[in-house]
C-alpha cells in the first residue's frame, strides 16, 4: 500500500533508509566513537579474561610445603632437614628444641608432599578473589557507562526511515506522516 506525495500530488511515497547526516559529519562521529568502541571492546575482554579465570590453581607440592611448614612456625633449619630427607619420621623433629608441637601434622604432611612431588590443587587467595570480583565489576560498569555515552552517537550514524517521492524527490519522516 503506497501513500500518495502530497507535496507534487503525482509521486508515491516508498520507504527508504537514509543517513541522519552528510557523509563528512557521519565519518567525524566514527571516528569519535572509535576510541568508545575500542574502550567497550577492552572491557568486554578483560571482563571474560577475568570470568573465565580459574578460582583453583595447581602449585608444585614442594612449593606447598615449604609455605605451610614456614605458615606453622617451622624452623629454616628444621625445613632444611625435611627436604633434604622426606622419607625420615617428622616425630624426629619433635626433640628439636623450639619445634612447635603443632606444626608436627604439617611437617608429617609436608615430607608427603615431598615424597609425592605431584602438583597439589590450592584455592587462590581469598583477597585475590576479592581483588578479581572489584576489578570484574569495574569492567562491567565502565563497559556499560561507555555503551551508553556511546549510543546516542551510533544512533547518529545509523540509518533511518523515511517516505521518498519517486517523482519530486521529497523526503518525509515517517512519524510524521503518520501522525
Ligand atoms: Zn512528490
Amino acid at each position: 500500500m503506497n501513500i500518495k506525495c502530497k507535496i507534487c500530488g503525482a509521486g508515491v511515497l516508498t520507504d527508504k533508509r537514509i543517513y541522519r547526516m552528510s557523509s563528512p559529519a557521519i565519518l567525524i562521529t566514527y571516528i569519535l566513537l572509535l576510541p568508545y568502541l575500542a574502550a567497550i571492546l577492552f572491557c568486554v575482554i578483560c571482563f571474560v579474561a577475568l570470568t573465565v579465570q580459574p578460582s583453583h590453581l595447581y602449585v608444585p607440592g614442594r612449593l606447598v610445603a615449604l609455605t605451610e611448614m614456614r605458615e606453622h612456625g617451622v624452623s629454616e633449619d628444621v625445613i632444611r632437614q625435611v627436604v633434604a630427607d622426606p622419607y625420615r619420621d617428622a616425630a624426629d623433629y619433635l626433640q628439636v628444641p623450639g619445634f612447635p608441637k603443632t606444626a608436627y601434622g604439617w611437617v608429617k604432611d609436608a615430607s608427603q608432599k615431598l615424597r609425592d612431588g605431584t602438583p597439589v590443587e590450592v584455592a587462590t587467595q581469598g583477597h585475590k578473589l576479592e581483588e578479581k570480583r572489584v576489578a570484574e565489576a569495574c569492567y562491567f560498569a565502565l563497559g556499560t557507562t561507555l555503551c551508553l555515552v556511546a549510543l546516542p552517537g551510533l544512533l547518529l550514524v545509523m540509518k533511518k526511515r523515511v517516505l521518498h517521492c519517486n517523482t519530486c524527490n521529497a523526503v518525509v519522516e515517517c512519524t510524521k506522516s503518520r501522525a
